[in-house]
């Protein structure tokens, strides 16, 4: 299950890198009235009319970020657009436009391109953004990948992280620590199938973890929800490093601290179980897991109701003034400072 099934195998050279670009884009052709001219020119040209851009981009790289193990090419190609993806939609903005740029080296074949090609336009289907470009180079080592995303949106729309003030409730989108918990899961069945290639891995009961690991979703419809619900967020974050360093974010833009509280922090059960497995703290997952995509953002008290019992949405704290500073407050009602990676527990955590 961890090789990725190539029947047939054409060197890269066989194409040349003109002919694999044609090859790997030929399918791509675009749909949005804001594309004027996609791939195939020098550059590509929008027109985005009144609205402002946002753009973003990043930069992933074998070894450092995935692991072609356990991680396959299509998912790796949705996941790259869905990171890029997730940012665009923090700033409360509607993704357009992708660029994709990738680096590799001959141990590649086609095949192997094709796939991460066809995560990458999966997802560019799902999200309805065009692939308007990008470039091909050749790598020595690993493989390369990076995307830029671009998006629109209205100027009084747009959500920055130094926008929340004191008091105002902190609110997230979803669940935490599934994704690093699905890390963990497959790496550990790496190390199985290393000391045993025939062993047959049941990985049922961790379906909903590996998938939050190998294909996130970026919260596309929270922009939207929110417009229904008449509430503008006051800032926002998307959950790449772990809910504490984002916290911590917006706390630092904004100039404010923060109170969340561990009994509010939303934990899918079967995080809860595959943490009791590893003996490891699900709050711990969830403050400094990372890679879960969701949503972070605060919004103005006098919004609460507008917002209270939408199943997509948890308030899981509030801001405060800069000098209370950043705190988990525990189930067993302790204060703890938030440090980057999860919290600062010098006093012994007692629970
Ligand atoms: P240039 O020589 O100007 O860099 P290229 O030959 O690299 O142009 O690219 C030709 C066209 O193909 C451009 O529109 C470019 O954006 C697009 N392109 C190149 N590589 C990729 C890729 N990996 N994925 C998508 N589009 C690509
Ligand atoms: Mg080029």
């Amino acid at each position: 299950m961890f090789e990725n099934s190539q029947e047939s195998k054409t060197n890269l050279s066989e194409l040349g890198e003109f002919g694999l670009i044609d090859h790997l884009t030929k399918n791509f052709s675009p749909k949005l009235e804001s594309t004027i001219k996609a791939i195939g020119d020098d550059a590509a040209v929008l027109n985005f009319e009144n609205k402002q851009t946002i753009v973003s981009t990043d930069l992933l790289v074998e070894g450092v970020h995935f692991d072609l193990a356990y991680m396959p090419l299509k998912h790796l190609g949705y996941k790259a657009v869905m990171v890029n993806l997730s940012d665009i939609y923090a700033m409360n903005g509607t993704a357009t436009q992708i660029t994709v740029s990738i680096a590799v080296s001959n141990r590649f074949p086609v095949q192997a391109l094709e796939e991460l090609y066809a995560g990458i336009q999966l997802a560019s289907k799902i999200y309805n953004v065009d692939v308007i470009g990008g470039d091909t180079t050749s790598s020595t080592s690993g493989l390369m990948i990076s995307v830029t995303a671009l998006g629109i949106a209205e100027k009084e729309d747009i959500v920055y992280r130094d926008g929340a003030k004191a008091n105002d409730l902190l609110v997230l989108t979803g669940d935490l620590g599934a994704a690093y918990m699905g890390l963990q899961v497959l790496e550990r069945e790496k190390e199985v199938f290393k000391a045993n290639p025939n062993s047959q891995p049941d990985l049922d009961q961790y379906t909903y973890l590996i998938e939050r690991q190998l294909k996130p979703e970026a919260r596309k419809d929270i922009g939207p929800l929110l417009k229904d619900l008449e509430v503008k967020p006051t800032s926002m974050i998307d959950i790449s490093d772990g809910l504490s360093s984002e916290i911590i974010h917006l706390c630092k833009k904004s100039k404010l601290g923060a109170n969340i509280f561990e009994e509010k922090i939303p934990l899918d059960p079967a995080v809860i179980s595959v943490c009791e497995e590893f003996e490891i703290d699900s709050t711990m997952i969830a403050l400094s897991g990372g890679e879960d995509y969701e949503l972070l953002f605060t919004i103005s008290q006098d919004d609460y109701d507008k917002i209270k019992g939408n199943p997509h949405l948890t308030v899981i704290g509030h801001m405060t003034e800069e000098n209370e500073g950043m705190h988990l407050v525990t189930r067993a009602n302790q204060k703890l400072p938030l440090i980057a990676r999860g919290w600062n527990s010098m006093e012994n955590r007692e629970d």
